[in-house]
């Protein structure tokens, strides 16, 4: 048994749940643990679309199977971002760019409009050459 440290499906109460669904609804943040027989029944279509794309999806960074939908830094500067990735990248992509925002914060916020959005896709073309040495150092 793998399952052990799944918590039951908090529909049925029955099954271990496979599904962590995080739901906003009217701006509150509700999760739901649900197993595969609640999923189908319950998930909303647009989350098993989402789900069924990532499936189908590789990392935009390693070319392993896609984990998540990552949402990037190109979504805040109006760029389409329908970028995928695997656990492993989308962590170390996050731990980069918080500790980039972090170094970077005091400037953002006394800089122009302007000039925040020039930060930040500088910010992302630096991400994207940051993903591509690690992985490349991951790998090997
Ligand atoms: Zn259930
Ligand atoms: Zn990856």
């Amino acid at each position: 048994m793998d399952s052990s440290e799944d918590p039951l499906c908090t529909s049925c109460g029955k099954n271990p749940s496979r599904h962590h669904l995080a739901i906003v609804k009217n701006g509150s943040r509700d999760s739901q643990n649900l197993c595969d027989d609640c999923f189908e029944a319950e998930a909303p279509q647009e989350y098993k679309d989402e789900l069924a794309a990532i499936r189908a999806a590789s990392c935009g960074y390693c070319g392993a199977q896609a984990a998540l939908k990552a949402s990037t830094i190109d979504t805040i500067i109006g760029r389409p971002a329908d970028r995928f990735a695997c656990y492993s990248c989308f962590q170390e992509h996050h731990r980069f760019l918080l500790e980039r925002l972090h170094g970077m914060e005091a400037g953002l916020t006394d800089a122009k409009a302007s000039d925040q959005i020039q930060v930040l896709q500088r910010l992302s073309e630096e991400t994207e050459a940051h993903m591509r040495d690690w992985v490349r150092q991951r790998d090997n």
